[in-house]
């Protein structure tokens, strides 16, 4: 039995989930907000119990102190020996990750590093609390999971983008994906679960939370993926667009006379639910305003849910079809109403028999939503991406990975 710890450092926070392994079981696990605030939280819960500060943190240096301060001030570790390795989750792994990465080798900091240009919100951060980790534990082993590893086995012919080649090449500019350590949690529990193994298994995963992606996985292995060069890609999100032509930032610009980079803040932080219904990026609220009759709420999430529906169409179309699908994260997971019009608009043409009343009656839980007569399986799977994370780290100590 040994403990290990997955972390996610973001640019003003820095989450983690405490581990003894191999049994999976979560010992603690917390956060840290508004790094760089004098307000900044600090909360932990453990053994049932929760404790939250608000106090300056004003780096990353200090929410690791914080966060080690407070395992051993708890008695959740005796030493800090105890934590054999930490699994930190970075975002963009390019085309040099097909898998997970030991973070104290040179060649890993450097390819993350060489990637900032392609994710200059997380990786920058995810190094600083690399950094901040190594300072604090320097002889413990760590390894970078990256949420892209999982996509490394598209063909070209799904991650290539159709611009001229030369610049896909010199640039490295093609889909990577995202949110790969949710979907490979998914199909690996789908296959192990539901399926009976890896053999002839075709599933589609839908990650579907205030960042959104689909995945098509084929033996265990993702044939495609919605989101592309950033999580700007593929389905409408909380605060994202999603697809959309690509002349509309021109054509956006040329109008509003703001710079290309104004707008592409504006398709991240500004569109998806919260500008189609000037309400909310959360989910809860759109609904809630669009069951109380708000035009523009109603047609957020009839847009959000189609462009779902347009993906699954898609995804179960290619060879062989689907045999599974998996709704999962925030809204898959808790939006009945969502998943309930992602489902009407796809049940006709796949083939779907869906138990309506279960998908309300057992909302926020794991649970089979279609019958027997249906073509293809329809659950729910809460996610768990920490506990890939954790897993790794026992496949790097183990000589595995
Ligand atoms: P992310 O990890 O991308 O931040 P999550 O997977 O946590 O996102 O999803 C967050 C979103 O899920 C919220 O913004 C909200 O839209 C939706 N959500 C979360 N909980 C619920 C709930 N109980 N009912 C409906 N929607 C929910």
């Amino acid at each position: 039995m040994y403990k290990v710890m997955a972390v996610n450092a973001g640019s003003s926070s820095l989450k983690y989930k405490l581990f003894e392994m191999p049994e999976e079981k979560v010992i603690c696990s917390g956060l840290a907000e508004r790094i760089g605030h004098e307000d900044g939280i600090f909360k932990i819960k453990f053994n049932g119990q929760e404790v939250k500060e608000v106090l300056p943190i004003l780096d990353h240096s200090r929410a690791v102190e914080l966060t080690i301060e407070a395992l051993l001030k708890y008695g959740i570790v005796k030493t800090l020996d105890e934590i054999k390795c930490l699994g930190h989750r970075v975002v963009q792994g390019g085309k040099y990750f097909s898998k997970s990465a030991d973070f104290n080798q040179q060649y890993t900091e450097d390819k993350i590093a060489e990637l900032i240009p392609l994710d200059p919100l997380h990786a920058p951060a995810h190094l600083t609390g690399f950094h901040a980790f190594k300072d604090a534990l320097p002889n413990c082993p760590a390894i970078a999971v990256f949420d892209t590893a999982f996509h490394q086995t598209m063909e070209p012919e799904d991650y290539l983008f159709p611009i001229p080649y030369e610049m896909s090449e010199k640039f490295a500019c093609r889909r990577y994906g995202a949110h790969g350590t949710s979907h490979n949690y998914l199909a690996d529990k789908a296959i192990a679960e539901y399926l009976g193994g890896k053999k002839n298994t075709r599933i589609i995963t839908c990650h579907v939370g205030s960042g959104a992606s689909l995945a098509a996985v084929r033996d265990g292995k993702c044939v495609a993926t919605s989101m592309g060069l950033t999580p700007l890609g593929g389905v409408m999100m909380g605060t994202r667009s999603g697809d959309i032509d690509p002349s509309v930032c021109n054509y956006l610009v040329s109008c509003t006379g703001k710079t290309s980079e104004e707008v592409y803040d504006i398709l991240n932080k500004k569109s998806g639910l919260l500008g189609v219904s000037g309400v909310s990026n959360d989910s809860r609220d759109v609904e809630e305003a669009a069951n109380k009759g708000d035009e523009r709420s109603i047609i957020a999430c009839k847009r959000c849910a189609r462009r779902v529906a347009d993906y699954i169409g898609k995804y179960s179309v290619r060879r062989g079809g689907a045999a599974m699908l998996i709704y999962s994260a925030g809204i898959g997971e808790n939006s009945a109403f969502l998943r309930e019009l992602i489902l009407k608009d796809v049940e006709e043409a796949l083939g779907l028999d869906i138990d309506y009343k279960v998908n309300v009656e057992k909302n926020h839980q794991e649970v089979v939503l279609s019958t027997e007569k249906s073509k293809i399986l329809v659950a729910v799977i809460p996610t768990d991406e920490e506990v890939m994370i954790a897993r790794d780290c026992v496949k790097f100590l183990e000589g595995t990975l």
